[in-house]
């Protein structure tokens, strides 16, 4: 049997279900909060007020870091998701299932509970504060996700074994699933392996899918990645190419197989927002949703695009920068610009692009052949130049000198004109599959909890 692993924040009812489930499936039941217990010796209210919630964490953290990998039912602490290095070690191998209740029944259940309060809020507000804090870790610990409030400790034990029985798609929807990738572009050992996951009866019902959804997206490097990933954290799911002309069919699609998350690529970024339930806050900023994450009957878009443009550049803090384009990258990059402090001059081929750009983030714009009176410390090319069919450089050699970082995101070819010609004058330069190494960075936790060292993702891509 493989590891189940319970999450959920207090009063969900995981020590309950947990003992339940593990006499059922006749192996040991483990709660972390007992083991920290056992291991110090004190009580957890007493470790919280005697070393306070970080010394809390700590314990718990080598807690879970030695749990056995296999045959048992783990109870976890409700604040264990938040770490990304518990999340890694509970994922290993291991079925995670979200517990969740709502506000009245978590707070009639634990009202009377001895444990330390979080917050200084009274407690219904800490409860719906926590909640809300916690509320994409959990969601991203979940490989099943079972509502607990109106049901018996025991209901939900049986709803959660027929789940790890059958799997949550039904016969009919993977059947639909299995029509779609056979009327598409996939290689046949993609298309075999997909035939396999979405089987009836499935060979493991609880493999879940993720992909990329594009028009075109056979070219995308998603699926090398995040399934390298998969094998590395042992994590029971497969990427693949959702591909297809219409957004709302491929949503379709997701909802119906019980998809765990989709990375949204050209032409589909803007129009996957009115597909999803919530759009977070950035991305409704930047018009733009590259991530969307599937929990508990709910889509959440997401945009990781920015991060990937910021984190590169964060010794450059309050630099002047030019941007060139003013497309959906170019949104998101003069999101990241801004959020870093940057004075940011935004140059696009049809002006009036730049200025509506400018004018929805607080930078500047100009014309195109302004660039020369600008002497920016970063220029980001955000245009398509340099990749097929257009490879010409966005600047001439003369506008490129030492004291220049330049930063193409254009990814193909890896080296693009610009970066050669940048090096050539001694600029420092990025090249754009940092970006894409940074924004998958993202994705990965978006959709599990964990986070990826940039290297594991730079071997895999190389
Ligand atoms: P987009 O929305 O189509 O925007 C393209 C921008 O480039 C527009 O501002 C457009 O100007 C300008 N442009 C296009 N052709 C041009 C030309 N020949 N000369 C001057 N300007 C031109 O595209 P996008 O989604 O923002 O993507 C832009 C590029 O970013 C892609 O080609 C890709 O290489 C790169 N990208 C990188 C990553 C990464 O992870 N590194 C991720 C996504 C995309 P107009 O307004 O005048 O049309």
């Amino acid at each position: 049997m493989k590891r189940i692993v319970l999450t959920g924040f207090r009063g969900t009812g995981k020590t309950e279900i947990g003992r339940i489930l593990a006499a059922q499936h006749r192996v040991v039941f483990l709660d972390t909060d007992s083991l920290i217990e056992q291991q110090t010796g004190r009580s957890i209210p007493d470790i919280f007020h005697e070393d306070g919630e970080e010394r809390f964490r700590t314990i718990e953290r080598d807690v879970i870091a030695g749990l056995p990998p296999a045959d048992a039912v783990i109870s976890t602490g409700g604040g264990a998701v938040v770490d990304p290095v518990n999340m890694a070690h509970l994922r290993r191998d291991s079925t995670v299932v979200l517990l969740t209740t709502d506000l009245d029944a978590i707070e009639q259940r634990i009202a009377r509970s001895p444990r330390p309060p979080l917050t200084n809020l009274p407690l219904r507000e800490e409860i719906a504060e926590m909640l809300d804090r916690r509320r994409q870790n959990y969601r991203a610990s979940a490989d099943l996700c079972v509502d607990t409030s109106g049901t018996t400790p025991a209901t939900a034990a049986v709803i959660i074994n027929d789940r790890i029985d059958k799997g949550v798609p039904t016969p009919s929807a993977r059947k639909e699933g299995v029509a779609f990738f056979r009327g598409g572009r996939l290689a046949a050992p993609a298309l075999r392996r997909l035939e396999e996951v979405l089987a009836s009866p499935p060979s493991d019902p609880l493999t879940r899918l993720l992909g990329v959804a594009g028009y075109p997206a056979l070219h995308s490097r998603g699926p090398r990645l995040f399934n390298a990933l998969f094998a590395e954290y042992g994590i029971n799911c497969h990427y693949t190419f959702f591909e297809d002309p219409v957004i709302g069919r491929i949503m379709d699609l997701a909802r119906s197989l019980d998809v765990k998350g989709l990375s949204v690529t050209i032409p589909f970024k803007q129009d996957v927002m009115a597909l999803v339930d919530e759009v977070d806050e950035a991305a409704r900023n930047i018009g733009a949703v590259n991530t969307v994450v599937f929990a508990c009957g709910s889509a959440t878009g997401y945009n990781t695009d920015w991060l990937g443009v910021r984190k590169p550049l964060v010794s450059l803090k309050g630099s002047k920068a030019v941007l060139l384009g003013a497309g959906g990258v170019a949104s998101a990059a003069a999101f990241a610009l801004v959020d870093l402090d940057m004075d940011v001059t935004i140059l696009n081929r049809t002006p009036e692009k730049a200025k509506e750009l400018a004018a929805r983030t607080g930078c500047r714009w100009a014309a195109w052949d302004t660039f020369d009176q600008i002497h920016p410390d970063l220029v980001v090319n955000a245009t398509p130049l340099g990749m097929e069919p257009d490879t010409r450089s966005p600047l001439r050699e003369e506008q490129v000198y030492p004291d220049l970082t330049v930063f193409d995101l254009v990814y193909t070819p890896p080296v693009t004109p610009l970066i050669e010609m940048a090096l050539g004058r001694g600029c420092r330069t990025i090249q754009g599959t940092e970006m894409f190494i940074e924004q998958a960075k993202e994705q990965f936790w978006l959709f599990f909890g964990i986070d990826v060292p940039s290297e594991t993702i730079r071997k895999y891509l190389s």
